[in-house]
């Protein structure tokens, strides 16, 4: 297959499975089941399309299939399963079978409707070993798949209105249908996406505008993953904003940068991870995806360039990869400097890390050439106002903050996951 389609979504047609809230009337009895943020937030995915072609979440053979081949049993490529998994003993609460529609609930308000497909077990052992390549517990999405509850329940996704974006993520929220409209008119035909959970330092900044000059592209389109943090991480607003100032200091042109939010849980699924995020960006409308040194990779489970190697072996994709090495400081070169030019490794300064942590943190001021004075005070500005006085996220920020997604309430007088409620105030 070509990938003269690249502009096309992952399967062909962007799946928008969205009712307006006067739906309401036709959950009126519908067994209920409260959801965590992660299915939240993959709820919100399938149905804006981001997850195209997913209409819903998994059943038990395209688990297998994407957990065996990373491909659905449609054929096409999709290397992370996406599931949503419910206790037996919730289940059988509610009275919950295959054939029923079931209201999915969040922060106590009716998120979406599910129509249930199948009911099924796995084997989440294998399952990680699958997917991860290792069953280790101390992976992160080896422990997120091991602490699946006993059941998954596959079917369609219909959200139930929109979902409510709470600043300062709605000034960067977009649907997939919404970006695609921005990007074309704008005129981006070549579009290159930059994968990130960080504040933008040098390297990160260089990273951008090499990928952009090696695609030719037309722009580059920031996607910041919002999703579940630990302690430590940068704060979720300090990403977004800082990114944004990028462009709004003139470091990027404002006709070529554009900072957007995708509501995602990391896997940390290295390589598979890495085609995960290129088939979502290609569903955003973009054509291209940037991937550095170990991308989504965490501890040592992945080779250094394992997301590089792993696009030689899918043709079919249908967004082109940008596979960049390494920009560290380099003072004999005297500035930023790139892996695949600079002869003067054994004295770089590598620019990622903690270097960058203990500038924030506070001691030194930053050299130009590792973090902008500029993107600094954006982080300083965003611990004070987001976080608690940190830039990294603690135990209060991930106990006070607002969170990116939550649901409008008013319209629904249930409470706590129960499945009494009325709709008539919709
Ligand atoms: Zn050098």
């Amino acid at each position: 297959m070509s990938v003269d389609n690249s502009l096309s979504p992952h399967g062909g047609a962007l799946v928008e499975q969205v009712q307006p809230l006067s739906y309401a009337g036709a959950i009126a009895g519908l067994p209920a089941i409260a959801v965590r943020e992660q299915i939240a937030h993959e709820c919100v995915n399938i149905a804006y399309g981001f997850f195209s072609p997913l209409t819903g979440f998994m059943g038990s053979a395209d688990v297998a299939s994407v957990a065996a081949t990373m491909r659905l049993t449609s054929g096409y490529i999709w290397p992370i399963p996406i599931v949503l998994d419910v206790a037996e003993a919730e289940l059988r609460r509610q009275g919950v079978g295959v054939g029923d529609t079931v209201l999915l609930t969040y922060l106590g308000s009716p998120l979406a409707t599910l129509d249930v497909a199948e009911i099924f077990t796995a084997d989440l052992t294998r399952l990680a070993q699958q997917v991860y390549t290792t069953a280790d517990a101390a992976h992160p999405g080896v422990q997120r798949t091991l602490a699946y509850a006993d059941r998954f329940v596959a079917g369609d996704i219909t959200l139930l209105g929109e979902p409510v974006i709470n600043p300062p993520f709605d000034r960067f929220w977009r649907t997939p249908r919404q970006l695609r409209d921005e990007l074309a008119g704008m005129g981006w035909q070549r579009v290159v996406a930059h994968q990130t959970r960080n504040v933008p330092h040098s390297g990160h900044e260089y990273l951008m505008k090499g990928a952009f000059m090696e695609a030719q592209a037309d722009g580059v389109l920031v996607s910041a993953v919002i999703g579940e943090k630990k302690e430590g991480d940068y704060i979720d607003e300090a990403i977004v904003l800082a990114h944004e100032h990028l462009r709004a200091r003139g470091f990027f042109r404002a006709d070529i940068h554009r900072t957007t939010a995708l509501l995602w849980d990391m896997r940390y699924a290295g390589p598979r991870e890495a085609v995960f995020h290129a088939l979502v960006r290609k569903n955003l409308g973009c054509t291209h995806h940037m991937f550095g040194r170990d991308h989504a990779g965490v501890g040592d489970y992945y080779g250094r360039y394992a997301a590089h190697e792993i696009f030689d072996t899918l043709p079919d994709l249908g967004i082109r990869s940008v596979l960049t090495l390494e920009w560290w400081y380099c003072p004999t070169c005297g500035g930023v400097a790139y892996e695949g030019i600079c002869g003067h490794p054994d004295t770089k300064q590598d620019l990622a890390g903690r270097l960058i942590r203990s500038i924030i943190s506070g001691g030194t001021e930053p050299a130009p050439q590792t973090l902008r004075a500029e993107t600094l005070a954006v982080v300083r500005q965003c611990a004070e106002e987001y976080g608690f006085g940190s830039p990294f996220v603690t135990e209060r920020y991930l106990r006070e903050r607002t969170p990116a997604l939550t649901v409008a309430p008013g319209w629904f007088s249930g409470a706590g996951g129960q499945s009494s409620y009325d709709a008539s105030g919709a």
